[in-house]
């Protein structure tokens, strides 16, 4: 169940500021208040979806298109492709989300550690 209260949908209905680096008529991009990397974009679909278990299950080929397209966009606009970045989208308690608003963490500028640290150089 989506709810309008949660802070991306103000910062869509500019209730409360942001920092856009990307936007059209479907996707808005901005700048994560808290920065885990030295970039850190969240890019979120204008549409509710909670998440990407909601998204996933109801969007529209089209939506999932222009999404996904966007997301790819907006790391090639920050010029992160070369050296490479991450996209995270945390889904429910168990993924650590914190805002019910389907977004897409792109984390890049530095090597982004591991998900299991310690385990960096063990893969064959
Ligand atoms: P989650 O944990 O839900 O995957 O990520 C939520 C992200 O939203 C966090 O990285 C957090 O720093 C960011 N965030 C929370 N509130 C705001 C805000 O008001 N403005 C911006 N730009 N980012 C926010």
């Amino acid at each position: 169940m989506y709810h309008s209260d949660n802070i991306f949908a103000k910062i869509l209905r500019k209730e409360i500021p942001c920092d856009p680096i990307f936007e059209n008529d479907d996707v808005l991009a901005f700048k994560d208040i808290s920065p885990v990397a030295p970039v850190h974009v969240l890019v979120i679909p204008k549409s509710a979806y909670v998440s990407m278990d909601d998204f996933s299950a109801k969007a529209s080929d089209q939506e999932i298109v222009t999404l996904m397209r966007a997301v790819g966009e907006v790391a090639r606009q920050l010029g992160l492709e070369k050296d490479g970045y991450r996209v995270i989208s945390n889904v429910g308690e168990f993924g650590g989300q914190q805002v019910p608003h389907l977004h897409f963490h792109i984390l890049g500028g530095e090597k982004i550690g591991s998900l299991r640290p310690g385990a960096e150089d063990t893969h064959a």
